[in-house]
């Protein structure tokens, strides 16, 4: 099961944790304040209250043993950028942290943020797209049941083609798009190379994600 710790509990931070919740991730939740804490306590798993810029006390939650953990934490940047470098040391696969701004993003990924988000900016984006492609009625919304995940692609599939493994009848999996790596960046990251809608021909490669739709149960056996 996807294990995430959430830092920071204001209405973007509980928004985050309540929808993992309901996604079936296992949630820890933590914020300074005991009122945030107590108001989201019955909908996760586990919500703490301690300063999270402590690196021993993250430390001792485990936060390094997460699968993801999200830097919720707005208008104390001071405070976002401690926490966002702690958890990026403690080896958490992958950091998302919240910025105000471009100039707050930048500074978060030189401390080890995989993933930015500035809410306001992107949902802005996000909804003038919706706004400029009329033919479209609404996000895609699925089944409950149902998700659309990026995943690592199993070792034992790589060399082999989507063709052979038989990926939609065999594991009930319909792949959007394969994430290939290209040249590494000057940050160390690799470029990513998209691959929409690829045919059973296309043929695994070492170090391979793949974006899938599929049910949470069988989605749930590839993580
Ligand atoms: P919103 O998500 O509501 O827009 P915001 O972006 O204004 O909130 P803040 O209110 O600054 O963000 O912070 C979100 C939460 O992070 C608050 O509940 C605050 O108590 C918590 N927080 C701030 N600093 C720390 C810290 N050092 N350790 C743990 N929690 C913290």
């Amino acid at each position: 099961m996807l294990k995430v710790a959430v830092l920071g509990l204001g209405r973007f931070g509980q928004a985050v944790a309540r929808e993992l919740n309901v996604q079936g991730a296992e949630v820890l939740a933590i914020d300074r304040n005991v009122n945030k804490v107590n108001e989201i306590i019955q909908e996760v798993d586990e919500a703490e209250s301690f300063d999270a810029t402590n690196p021993s006390l993250l430390a001792s939650r485990n936060i390094g043993k997460m699968d993801a953990v999200v830097v919720a934490i707005g208008s104390n940047f001071e405070a976002s950028v401690l926490v966002t470098m702690h958890c990026h040391e403690l080896g958490v696969p992958l950091v998302c942290a919240k910025a105000l701004n471009e100039d707050q993003a930048d500074v978060l990924r030189k401390v080890g943020a995989d993933k930015v988000i500035k809410p306001e900016e992107d949902v802005g984006e996000h909804l003038a797209r919706h706004l400029t492609h009329e033919s479209v009625l609404d996000f895609v919304e699925l089944p409950q049941d149902y998700s659309i995940r990026r995943l690592v692609v199993p070792q034992e599939w790589v060399g082999q083609s989507l063709g052979q493994l038989n990926v939609l009848n065999e594991h009930k999996l319909n792949i959007i798009q394969i994430i290939r790596r290209g040249e590494p960046e000057a940050d160390g990251r690799w470029a990513e190379i998209k691959l929409p809608l690829p045919d059973g021909e296309t043929v695994f490669q070492d170090g391979d994600e793949m974006e899938v739709i599929g049910t949470n149960k069988q989605l749930g056996k590839l993580e």
